[in-house]
């Protein structure tokens, strides 16, 4: 039995990058940057206004009142052409660039307009004053975003910004998905006795779509041998192969068998972790095999703690293990003995100011509304034995 923190380094180290591609912007979302953004430009690209009002010399309303000629306007948009000299300004809208001679931008509430075509400054501007100056944004040759980096919603803001509209990013896994057990119901059928229906294989389709995978289903699998084989198969063209079920030490737990006879090398079988302890991992030469547990809190659990991560580094993230954890005040007590990592479901709160967390009541891996209620999972390491209320504790925001 290994080690969480050693299961997962095994697979970070087995799983390869994908080949990657060049996207249009709009279609890398959820994807991770093969290359450096260096800017080409600055940004703002030059100096323009950043209120509506008067562009001015600032030694020309060093006493205020002022009284300026107004020379024209300046739209955003327009490249002024006009000089403005002294005892002169010039109309300006937000965005406009400042024409050459300006050193400030008076809002409009501080001056009075007359219809002499003169404008009178009633309050005094520093120098600089609503300029955005260029560059103060991106620098040009400025390093915007690492290679790795996630090209989100604020990402692809930027890149547009800078004119980027195309990017090379990492590869999309295609990633085949398969329950098994015979006790499984086929989707849209009536479960008979003692049978039960397929969540995993959903979840899963769903979490590997929002990774930013192409989830591919497999369906449902008997715990029969030749079945087992025939679907492996399949799943074995893929990128990646994620089974449910049939890992556990029972009679019928048979997907280590086959994926033995389908030529894949274990790395390793039962991780100390709870839930998900009967979790197992291989490599088919370049494709991944995950078996995760049956149980569906167990399967979430270790979706979360290794295939994620696995899927990420495979697409290109630069931290495909990273989490956003914080620390909270524990507001029951918990307890362990067994030795092995719990990843137990909690909701965070607030305890006078501060983040607090508390469980989602039972543990049970099959109870599956404890996913459903979790925003955390409330880490205790290995050797914690008991935790008490009030004390902090490690959560991983979900
Ligand atoms: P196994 O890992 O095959 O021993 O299954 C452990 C438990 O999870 C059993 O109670 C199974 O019935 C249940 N289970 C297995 N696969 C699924 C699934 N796809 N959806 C919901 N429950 C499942
Ligand atoms: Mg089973």
């Amino acid at each position: 039995v290994i080690s969480v923190h050693e299961a997962l380094g095994a697979i970070l180290e087995a799983v390869p990058v994908l080949e990657g591609r060049s996207v249009r912007l709009h279609d890398a979302r959820g994807c991770f940057l093969a290359e450096e953004i260096v800017s080409n430009e600055s940004l703002p690209a030059f100096d323009s206004a950043g209120m509506d009002g008067y562009a001015v010399r600032h030694e020309n309303v060093a006493e205020v009142p002022a009284r300026l000629r107004v020379v024209g306007e300046i739209p955003a948009g327009t490249a002024p052409v006009l000089h403005v000299g002294n005892g002169e300004a010039v109309a300006i809208a937000t965005g406009g660039m400042i024409p050459a001679g300006c050193s400030a931008v008076v809002q409009k509430e501080w001056c009075e307009k007359g219809d002499d075509g003169f404008v009178v400054v009633m309050r005094r501007p520093a120098a600089g004053l609503n300029i955005r100056k260029a560059g103060t944004d991106i620098g040009a040759g400025s390093l915007v975003l690492p290679k790795g980096a996630l090209i989100g919603s604020r990402e692809t803001g930027i890149l547009a910004a800078l004119g980027i509209l195309s990017v090379s990013t990492g590869g999309k896994p295609a990633v085949a998905i398969c329950s098994t057990g015979s006790e499984l119901a086929e989707d849209g059928t009536a479960p008979g006795p003692a049978q039960i229906r397929d969540s995993n294989r959903h979840l899963l389709l769903a979490l590997a779509a929002e990774t930013g995978c192409t989830a591919i289903d497999l369906g449902i699998v008997r715990d029969d041998p030749s079945a087992l084989d025939a679907a492996i198969a399949k799943g074995l063209k893929a990128d990646a192969l994620i089974t449910s079920g049939g890992v556990s030490a029972g009679e019928y737990d048979l997907v280590k068998g086959t994926l033995h006879r389908a030529g894949v090398s274990l790395l390793f079988h039962k991780i100390n972790i709870k839930p998900g302890m009967p979790m197992l991992f291989g490599m088919k030469d370049t494709v991944p095999v995950f078996g995760l547990p049956g149980n569906p809190v167990s399967t979430f659990v270790t979706w979360h703690q290794f295939v994620r991560p696995a899927l990420l580094r495979m697409m290109g993230s630069a931290d495909p293990a990273q989490k956003r954890r914080l620390q909270a005040v524990l507001a029951e007590p918990l307890s362990k003995t067994d030795g092995k990592r719990h990843f137990i479901r909690g909701i965070l709160g607030d305890l006078n100011g501060e983040i607090a967390v508390r469980s989602t009541g039972s543990q049970q891996s099959n109870l599956q509304t404890s996913v459903l209620q979790a925003d955390c999972f409330i880490i205790l390491p290995e050797e914690t034995t008991s935790v008490a209320a009030g004390s902090r504790v490690e959560v991983e925001l979900i």
